[in-house]
């Protein structure tokens, strides 16, 4: 007889892990996954920060009971993501209109988001996202019960922004629509706005009463970690609610600690606690209160001006040498394949590129070379190293 389960149909693979899967399964001993969205360090390696090693080291070395974290997180972590992203002197840490609270990573912290943005905002508000997105966004809004739609954003023409479009599409926006924007390193075009786009996106919002959720996953992999979060601040500055999430998955290297964080900004200190006891009702009802390691390693690099300066160190080593395995990836490409320009590897920011390489290529790097990218042509260029960058350039100038 049928059960509960009987009809359930298999779910759709995750495209990313699928490709992951078939890396494993790959018996060719120089195969690359390319498909990942992660930093490898120059020897294919994910890398253990030093700053996380000796701030582990520290709390190792005065061992705690491990107590409930408060329903929003630990204080002093909360804080200092407030601090980071917000930057120390802003008014809306200063007048205390920001709150944040420790989140299950980023995606955890889009989630919180959703939920409260599901029950706070207009019965019809829906939500909008980059043409292409981060592939969760659109599966986590939907999954707290919104519509999701996409306004225009890469142009394949230009392999940039299509501004025009972009604009366009928040021009039309219903008032009370949520925009959700990634506030560095697209993920996964590597295509962003520049300050200008910026300025008149931020007035667009404010005009048309849009609410922004900016995403922030690689705060520090672009140009810096004061640079990379201009957005924030000058969208905090300009007044209106605001959703910020932030992860340090991948700038603290600390993917599986799940460390992340989601910011409100609201318009006064009453308001802002009023908010406040809200988000904690949706973690409440979710998962109670988040784990206490990461968030300690975290909170305990950042309260550190040791610590922190180490931080600084590493992640610009990570950005450096991702900006490095571009320019040798167009260098070495123009030098086998000078048909093709490759000059807007270049000009991309963060983990990722879209190469350009179309479905069929990618199939012929893996069938033929063992190197594995996404379908869309997205290439992680952290995975990228000195050793097996010939093989890719290689491989690349074949299949072209
Ligand atoms: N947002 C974007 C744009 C991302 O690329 C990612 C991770 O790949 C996330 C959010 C999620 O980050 P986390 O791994 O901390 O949940």
């Amino acid at each position: 007889s049928a059960s509960l389960f009987t009809a359930i149909e298999m779910a759709p693979r995750d495209p990313i892990l699928g490709i992951t899967e078939g890396f494993n399964a790959d018996q060719n001993p120089n195969k690359t996954n390319l498909g990942v969205g992660v930093y490898y360090d120059d020897n294919g390696k994910l890398p253990l920060l030093e700053c996380v090693r000796k701030a582990e080291a520290e709390l190792m070395a005065k061992l705690s009971p491990r107590g409930y974290l408060p329903i929003d997180g630990l204080a002093a972590y909360d804080k200092a993501v407030q601090e980071l992203v917000f930057g120390a002197d802003s008014a809306v840490v200063k007048e205390k209109r920001a709150v944040t609270v420790q989140a299950i990573g980023g995606t955890g912290a889009l989630k919180l988001g959703a939920d409260f943005l599901k029950r706070f905002s207009n019965d019809n508000a829906q939500v909008w996202i980059s043409d292409p997105s981060w592939e969760n966004h659109r599966a986590l809004f939907e999954s707290a019960g919104f519509t999701v739609n996409n306004y225009p954003y890469y142009d394949a023409a230009t392999r940039g922004v299509n501004f025009v479009g972009m604009m366009e599409a928040l021009n039309n926006m219903a008032s009370g629509s949520i925009v959700v924007l990634h506030a560095c390193c697209h993920n996964p075009t590597g295509a962003d706005l520049n300050h200008d786009q910026w300025t008149q996106v931020i007035e667009v919002v404010l005009k048309r009463g849009l609410i922004p959720f900016l995403d922030m996953a690689y705060q520090g992999f672009a140009d810096g970690i004061t640079e990379d979060g201009e957005v924030v601040r000058r969208f905090a500055q300009a007044g209106g609610p605001l959703f910020v999430s932030n992860s340090f998955s991948k700038s603290f290297s600390l993917y599986g600690e799940r460390v992340g964080a989601l910011s409100i900004v609201a318009a006064s200190t009453e308001e802002a606690s009023r908010v406040l006891s809200q988000l904690k009702r949706v973690v409440r009802t979710n998962y109670s209160n988040p784990p206490i390691h990461g968030g300690q390693v975290v909170a305990t690099v950042l309260a550190s001006p040791e610590l922190r300066k180490l931080w600084e160190e590493e992640l610009a080593g990570m950005r450096v040498r991702i900006r490095e395995m571009r320019q040798l990836l167009v260098k070495k490409l123009k030098e086998q394949a000078p048909a093709q320009d490759f000059d807007f590897v270049t000009k991309q920011r963060g983990m990722f590129s879209y190469s350009g390489l179309t479905k069929p290529q990618v199939e012929r790097l893996r069938d033929e070379f063992s190197i594995y990218a996404v379908d869309t042509g997205r290439i992680c260029v952290a995975a990228l190293n000195t050793k097996n960058i010939d093989a890719v350039v290689a491989a690349i100038a074949k299949v072209l």
